[in-house]
């Protein structure tokens, strides 16, 4: 008979669901779990590290009314897409734009592990064996597990190098004010005013959680991450450009990151009983990095899957005409036939705030990314289509190549000086 927690070498553990990966995907889902009371599964989280504490904060636009409303630090109506030109306000109703850091989120999951009672492996998963009724896992501890389903969200690179391959990167400062400075009603979605890279998008976004406290952030869509004084230096002039003097403020944490933005495969069912979550399972907008609505509705359909019964495979993060029309922006942006912010500023421009949020989620109809793609330019958008083609060709002619790896964030020493700050103020 099955014991929870009786694994030796010889004995794999049996469980229903093993959960590879226990960050933000996995979180969510032990969550959508517990909310839709699935109770008999026998399910195992396997990760070498125990998430806990703020490691990032997530950024995403929804419906208020959700399991998530009492885990907010911040939601705003109202944002802001600047770009030299102007400054444009966006109403969001119905939806809203909402700041959630990463602790609440990683114990609300802990309490659900709990109350699923869930096997916890602090291990990382090493090889995984699908017959094709059950998986087989092998942790670096030694130990087995033998799943009926495994949902896998280990970070991992796509199957092979994408046609355009870019990264989201970025440096925030968690800064607090000795006197008010910020807006709280609005938070700053995408400032364009930031020195625009050679070859690629740069942006500022403020993220308001009071009138003195906020996260402020500079992010670059290109090929190569900066250096640490590269960062510093460009979060502190935009820290400038909004006026804000480095003597009334103090850092109080800082957040960096690397995301992938690529057209590579992510393949999400790469056997009967594996399917990939988060990041690994295609979540992250290739346009946008974003991944976090992708995450939490995965994450629901997996539970509701489970909870009648069926198998735990949730929908395409995104459908596919969606990942074609975003390999074809990338190109766009890439091969400089298209400005970043014109091509921001455009969409904003030409379209209710609410279509495009709901685009960039991938929850359009047909009609909506018409709208959509007339909103671009065309000209440069009909060559980024071509290109696209003409490439898809040639991949299908060429041997595969590997998809480059993610590379990790660049982290600075957070008490370290900062060299190209202008004097930016230190973390205390
Ligand atoms: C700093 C930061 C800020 C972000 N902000 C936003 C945002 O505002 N909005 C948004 O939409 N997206 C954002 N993202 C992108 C995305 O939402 C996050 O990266 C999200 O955490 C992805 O979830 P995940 O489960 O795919 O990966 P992760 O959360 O990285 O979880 C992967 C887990 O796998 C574990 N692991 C690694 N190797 C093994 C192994 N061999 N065996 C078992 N486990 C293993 C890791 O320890 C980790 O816990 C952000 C990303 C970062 C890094």
């Amino acid at each position: 008979m099955w014991q929870r927690g009786a694994v030796t070498d010889s004995a794999p553990l049996d469980v229903d669901l093993a959960l590879l990966g226990g960050g933000g995907a996995a979180s969510l889902l032990l969550a959508a779990l517990d909310r839709h009371d699935v109770r008999d599964l026998r399910i195992a989280v396997v990760d070498p590290v125990r998430r806990r504490g703020q490691d990032r904060t997530w950024a995403f636009w929804g419906h208020p009314g959700t399991d998530l409303d009492p885990l907010l630090s911040a939601s705003w109506q109202q944002v802001e897409v600047a770009t030299t030109a102007r400054r444009r306000v966006l109403d969001l109703t119905p939806l809203r734009y909402a700041m959630l850091r990463s602790g609440p989120v990683y114990d609300q999951a802990a309490a659900a592990e709990r109350r699923l009672d869930a096997t916890r492996i602090v291990a990382p998963a090493e090889t995984v064996t699908d017959d094709g009724t059950r998986v087989l896992v092998r942790t670096g501890d030694g130990r087995s597990i033998r799943a009926g389903w495994v949902l896998d969200s280990r970070p991992r690179p796509p199957a092979r190098a994408g046609r355009t391959t870019w990264l989201q990167h970025f440096r925030g400062w968690w800064l607090e004010a000795d006197r008010p400075v910020f807006d709280p009603a609005r938070a700053v979605l995408m400032d364009f005013r930031t020195p625009q890279p050679p070859r690629g998008v740069s942006f500022g976004y403020v993220l308001p959680v009071s009138d003195r406290y906020a996260l402020v952030e500079y992010t670059e869509f290109s090929p190569d991450l900066l250096t640490d004084a590269g960062y510093d230096a460009a979060l502190a002039g935009y820290r400038d450009l909004l006026g804000l003097d480095p003597a009334g403020l103090r850092v109080r944490e800082v957040e960096n990151g690397v995301i992938p933005m690529t057209d590579a495969p992510f393949p999400a069912r790469p056997s009967p009983r594996v399917v990939r979550l988060g990041t690994a399972g295609g979540a992250t907008r290739p346009s946008t990095g974003f991944t976090f609505s992708a995450m939490y509705r995965q994450a629901d359909q997996v539970a509701r899957a489970l909870a009648v019964g069926r198998p735990p495979v949730p929908q395409a993060a995104y459908p596919r005409r969606h990942r074609w029309m975003d390999a074809v922006a990338l190109r766009a942006l890439d091969r400089g036939g298209v400005g970043g912010p014109d091509f921001f500023d455009r969409l904003f421009d030409r379209n209710p705030a609410e279509r495009v949020l709901r685009f960039l989620d991938g929850v359009t109809t047909p009609a909506e990314e018409v709208a959509i793609m007339n909103s671009t330019r065309l000209l440069p958008m009909i060559a980024a289509t071509a290109g696209d083609a003409a490439h898809r060709v040639r991949d299908r002619l060429r041997p595969t190549r590997p998809a480059p790896v993610v590379p990790p964030a660049v982290v600075g020493d957070p008490l370290g000086s900062e060299p190209g700050g202008g004097g930016a103020p230190r973390p205390t």
